[in-house]
């Protein structure tokens, strides 16, 4: 739940194809040393790899993580069941609920946490459920909105921890904890 992703994602064939039936993966490249993998919520898999790294490396990469690509997309399977896509009226139910509590919720723990949010807005994004920009800007996705107002508190303050931390280092968590000391049980409710 940091940054935007602001680079442009492209496809890559997946050759031959993982057992679980993965032909292709979402493929990231930008300004990084290092490759990482995720498991989207939409169940997609995303290889974030620095500007230069080959495909074949990425490949490489993909097929000798197969064994931890099979374990999370089933898990991340699971989750897309319990949580499927709501349907257009609830959808504009979630709106606009995210659009009457998220900016007030911010606002209030803003205040507790002594930072200022430069801008909040409501995302449909599928893979966070927030972000916060490097110019302080936090976005919320509505999704965020179908899960329980303690695991919502709980987002709002993880992003508006990132003014103050733009990583997720032992300070940020330390932070995030002098405000919601039961943090890890509302973040573990966004998993369900
Ligand atoms: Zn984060």
């Amino acid at each position: 739940m940091t940054g935007i992703i602001t680079k442009a994602q492209t496809l890559l064939t997946v050759y031959p194809p993982l057992s679980i039936g993965v032909d292709t993966i979402l493929l990231l490249r930008s300004r990084r040393k290092t490759m990482s993998m995720e498991i989207t919520r939409d169940c997609r898999v995303l290889v974030r790899a620095p500007l230069q790294c080959p495909s074949s490396v990425v490949l490489a990469f993909v097929h000798s993580h197969e064994s931890w690509i099979t374990t999370h997309f089933l898990r991340a399977s699971e989750h897309a069941k319990a949580h499927p896509d709501p349907d257009v009226l609830e959808k504009e139910r979630l709106i606009a609920l995210a659009r009457k509590k998220l900016p007030d919720l911010t606002a209030r723990y803003a205040a507790v946490m002594g930072v200022k949010a430069k801008s909040v807005k409501i995302t449909s994004a599928q893979q966070r459920f927030g972000s916060c920009s490097s110019m302080n800007g936090i976005c919320y996705s509505w999704r965020l909105m179908a899960y329980p107002d303690r695991a919502i508190e709980y987002v709002v303050v993880h992003e508006l921890a990132h003014i103050r931390f733009k990583n997720h280092s032992k300070e940020f968590y330390a932070f995030v904890e002098t405000i919601l000391p039961d943090w890890r049980e509302r973040a573990a409710l966004l998993k369900l």
